[in-house]
């Protein structure tokens, strides 16, 4: 997945905010951690790019293996929880529900290693064959791509529809004032 990422992590923030019963956790703290949470395997492509000269492909690094976000989500929440600290707790778990979200979406088209370390084959819901010389154009002309053009719409309408509601909010206030 390229480009629906972020407007994933948004849904999903969007999502846990209507259905979160703890007023402490407000949007902007469900929106940050939703979207750092929605692209942190991705971080990747720097390396990718800066450091290991294309050597490997970015599904190879550890943060696009889902075991290795396992351990680190049950380190963290486990301290968390001997220290407990229930808000931290919370945070951790939502960008780990987003990280895996993000990995879900990445197996859609591109190859994850589900099965490691038993093994390191790379698994994904459909196979995208190689066409263009840029492999970017692999994926965005693939008949996959419209679930990103799916999501991006779908959260631009959501998002849309919280910005009238969120106006219509101010402007009762204002007449009410
Ligand atoms: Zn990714």
């Amino acid at each position: 997945m390229f480009v629906a990422h972020l407007p994933a992590g948004y849904l999903l923030s969007k999502y846990f905010e209507s259905k979160s019963k703890r007023k402490k956790i407000s949007w902007r703290l469900f929106l940050t951690f939703g979207l750092i949470g929605s692209i942190l395997p991705d971080l990747d492509l720097l390396y990718f790019y800066l450091i290991d000269g294309h050597q490997h492909q970015h599904h190879s690094y550890w943060t696009h293996i889902p075991i290795y976000w396992v351990f680190l989500y049950t380190f963290f929440a486990s301290v968390f929880i001997l220290k407990k600290n229930k808000h931290m707790l919370f945070i951790t778990t939502f960008i780990f529900i987003d990280v895996m979200l993000h990995i879900i979406l990445d197996t859609v088209a591109g190859g994850i290693m589900w099965s490691y370390p038993i093994n390191t084959q790379y698994f994904s819901f459909f196979s995208v064959l190689p066409q263009y010389n840029w492999w970017v154009l692999n994926f965005i002309f693939h008949w996959t791509f419209l679930f990103e053009v799916v999501i991006i719409i779908f959260a631009f309408i959501i998002f849309k529809a919280s910005e009238i509601k969120t106006s219509n909010t101010l402007n009762t206030l204002n007449s009410e004032a």
